[in-house]
């Protein structure tokens, strides 16, 4: 008992120190911002693919550049993150209203909704998951890959890979 209350004390102790280290936080930028990379990286490989079929415009990229940005504003929401925003009824809605006003046109809309799901599958794939028909929490998707850890990089790694190679900008000879 006693040896369980002084782990407990120098686990506390050492997890206070590590939040307050400037190392850690600056740890957990560095993490946030590769997460955005890779959303945007990703984002742009899946509109580049659906470019071969659908013909946009190159700058439409920046609306699925939005939409793969959009679902993580619930982060400010604290549990509630991967919950409020990374679900199909916010996609819905938000197409219901853009499609109903016509404040943009229809096609910056649908692009929009490329990257918004394209962020939904890169956030299914991690361990925590996400639940896409949220507030019903029977469904869940979830993969292996761990946010932040090796496994991120090398996803980035090879998303930016295939943007390279999609976009011409990189050939590779095989023979
Ligand atoms: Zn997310």
């Amino acid at each position: 008992m006693i040896t369980h209350l002084f782990l407990n004390a120098i686990i506390t102790r050492l997890f206070h120190n590590l939040c307050y280290c400037p190392t850690f936080i600056n740890l957990m930028n560095i993490r946030t911002i590769m997460q955005k990379y890779t959303h945007l990286i990703f984002a742009l490989l899946v509109f580049l693919l659906l470019n071969y079929i659908l013909h946009f415009p190159l700058y439409l990229a920046l609306f699925a550049f939005v939409g793969a940005m959009f679902p993580d504003l619930d982060l400010k929401f604290g549990k509630l993150h991967r919950k409020l925003l990374h679900n199909v009824w916010v996609l819905l809605i938000i197409l219901f209203v853009l499609f109903r006003t016509g404040l943009i046109d229809n096609i910056f809309a649908i692009v929009f909704s490329i990257g918004f799901v394209s962020h939904l599958v890169l956030d299914g794939l991690t361990v925590s998951g996400i639940y896409p028909f949220w507030p019903i929490e029977k469904f869940r998707i979830r993969g292996s890959a761990k946010t932040g850890k090796a496994s991120e990089y090398l996803i980035f790694v090879i998303i930016l890979f295939m943007v390279l190679l999609i976009s011409g900008i990189l050939k590779v000879y095989l023979f």
